[in-house]
């Protein structure tokens, strides 16, 4: 399964291919334009954040992870390899959907081996001014997630999502990124966003969005949601517990993987019955892998 498109803060063109993998090996990505060179999807490999989350193993740089390892999680999938030719991935619509559709082309299977959760097992709060992440017990994956923009069409938002049963595809993988006109040049003069165009991002304006339709009318909280998936993914595995956030960013969602991976004491890993399970099960009822 295959894309090309142009990396958003790059403007970089890549082409993507995504291939299965064994049980167990999780997300790796492969440079195939670095002699085939593999930088796993973990918390030990996250490098710089700021607006998008980059992964760096012996200098070789794997950009904008968030939006694709969103879609992993949300289809359910555990391992996968993913090759590109350039060292961001592509900004697509600037949602999840398109690599969703990617996913669902190529085919899921499921595993013979269960699947391993990460249960929470004792709450973990981080505060950095007025922002907030937090992880709690619990027997699902849900996120919670609130945002305060100051623009007429945004203002405070909301949004909750217990995962479960695909919910993810129609409720959170549409959602696109979004960025202001008002801070496109300073964010272009600084390389940023040598790749955003109208067709890969909403385009805020003072009162409105250039762009339009929204594809949600809180479009911007879901897509924040998103990101926060993504990002969440760098445990490695399917999280068993809510997730809590409040005008967070990249920065504090990787502070919250990497403070869960240093102390073994806030989590377990578990199996869960999927064949004998008599209620709903968390997250995706299997573990499964691209066929
Ligand atoms: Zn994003």
């Amino acid at each position: 399964m295959e894309c090309v498109g142009v990396g958003l803060h790059s403007g970089a063109p890549v082409h993507l291919r995504i291939l299965p993998a064994t049980a167990g090996s999780g997300i790796v990505f492969r440079r195939v334009d670095l002699d085939g060179f593999e930088v796993e999807a973990v918390g030990r490999n996250v490098a710089r954040v700021s607006y998008a989350t980059s992964l760096m193993k012996k200098g070789v740089l794997i950009s904008t992870t968030e939006h694709l390892l969103s879609a992993f999680i949300g289809t359910g999938i555990d391992n996968a390899i993913v090759e590109l030719d350039n060292l961001e991935l592509p900004i697509l619509d600037g949602s999840a959907r398109p690599f969703v559709e990617l996913l669902h082309q190529a085919g899921i299977r499921r595993q013979r081996r269960p699947r391993t959760y990460l249960r929470i097992r004792r709450e973990l709060e981080l505060r950095e001014g007025n922002k907030f992440i937090a992880v709690y017990p619990a027997d699902a994956y849900s996120v919670s997630y609130t945002i305060n923009f100051p623009h007429p069409l945004i203002g405070k938002e909301t949004f909750s999502l217990r995962m479960q049963n695909g919910n993810y595809l129609d409720e959170i993988a549409p959602a696109r990124t979004f960025g202001s006109r008002e801070d496109e040049r300073a964010m272009r003069d600084m390389g940023l966003i040598r790749g955003a165009s109208r067709e890969n991002c909403i385009v805020l304006t003072r009162k409105g969005i250039e762009n339009p339709p929204l594809r949600f009318d809180d479009e911007f909280v879901r897509h924040k949601v998103l990101d926060l998936i993504g990002d969440l993914a760098l445990l490695g595995k399917q999280i068993l517990g809510s997730v809590v956030a409040d005008r967070a960013g990249h920065a504090m969602h990787t502070a919250l993987v990497s403070r869960l991976l240093r102390d073994r004491t806030l989590w377990e890993e578990t199996t869960v019955d999927e064949d004998a399970a008599t209620v709903p099960l968390p997250v995706h009822a299997l573990a499964r892998q691209l066929a």
